[in-house]
């Protein structure tokens, strides 16, 4: 996303609050104190919210995150997190307040938390829940989603890749196979996943070992037409399927095994640039740098 494109996307502080909301709750807005979504209502309150009915209280999307009691506007948050996001290391804190409307020293704080929340994003292990699944590439096969099922999960001309999808940052990751059995599978997770994270899986047996290896393995029956139980559910990377085919019905009229994983990166640039700036809003969330901190000797 360009300049332009952010400016028109979030023209004020409401449509980015709005924005900053949904990266922390993708799932809808659940309460900062008692943790239940049931009862959680937008306020009229000035600077609370929501409300939740459950435990009868207040709270601020910004509760509990780098930007807790921070007096800036969500979109001056929003535009800091781009402007970092380009180039993390090379905007100064003067040139950040001028691009900002803001002064020197409230624009170096604001640097600073944001850079906070990257400060724990260099592991590239997803924390979770994340959806993996594996598909097919290749050929004609009208009614994929069915077919896998009844054809014994290796269709014959066809190409597996196995992909694994970070619900809570959106970051995408695929892989060209050789094959799909228990042993790729157990590699695939274990190399992208971080150890007791939640992840989501169909019910083919080739996830079997998943719990087994310390993940908190939860299925989705999709052959009973059981798309979404609870939480387990494997929409994400489904939809990031849709887009590898797209692109290669309407692109390439061939795919080969050669070049498939050029095809996969390009899929997973095309999905990760998108959310790396809900990438650094998750990393706001339970972090807190106050002013005092950064100027303490
Ligand atoms: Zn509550």
């Amino acid at each position: 996303m360009n300049l332009i494109e952010l400016a028109r996307k979030y023209p004020d502080d409401e449509a980015a609050r709005r924005w900053f909301v949904e990266q922390r709750w993708p799932d809808g807005v659940r309460c900062i104190d008692c943790g239940s979504g049931e009862r959680v209502v937008e306020s009229k309150h000035q600077s609370m919210d929501w409300w939740c009915g459950s435990c009868r209280s207040y709270f601020s999307w910004r509760k509990g995150s780098v930007m807790e009691s921070s007096k800036l506007g969500a979109q001056t948050w929003l535009l800091a997190v781009y402007l970092l996001s380009q180039s993390p290391k090379g905007v100064s804190s003067v040139s950040l307040g001028r691009h900002l409307g803001i002064t020197q020293k409230s624009a170096w704080h604001l640097g600073h938390r944001i850079r906070q929340a990257w400060a724990d994003g260099d592991d590239p292990l997803m924390v979770g829940p994340v959806e993996i699944d594996e598909t097919y590439v290749g050929g004609k096969n009208k009614n994929r989603h069915r077919g896998k099922k009844g054809s014994g999960r290796g269709p014959s001309g066809k190409a597996p890749v196995m992909g694994a999808a970070d619900r809570h940052t959106g970051s995408v990751s695929l892989e060209a196979v050789g094959s799909v059995d228990g042993a790729t599978a157990a590699g695939f997770v274990s190399s992208r996943v971080r150890r007791g994270a939640d992840v989501f899986t169909d019910e083919a047996p080739v996830y079997g070992p998943l719990g087994r290896l310390g993940f908190r393995h939860g299925r989705v029956a999709h052959g009973r037409g059981e798309y979404r139980r609870g939480l387990a559910s494997t929409n994400r990377i489904e939809g990031v399927w849709a887009l590898l085919k797209r692109s290669y019905i309407g692109t390439y009229h061939w795919m080969s095994d050669k070049h498939l994983h050029r095809y996969c990166s390009e899929v997973e640039a095309r999905v990760n640039e998108a959310t790396s700036l809900r990438w650094v809003a998750c990393g706001m969330v339970g972090k807190r740098l106050r002013y005092t901190d950064l100027t303490a000797p």
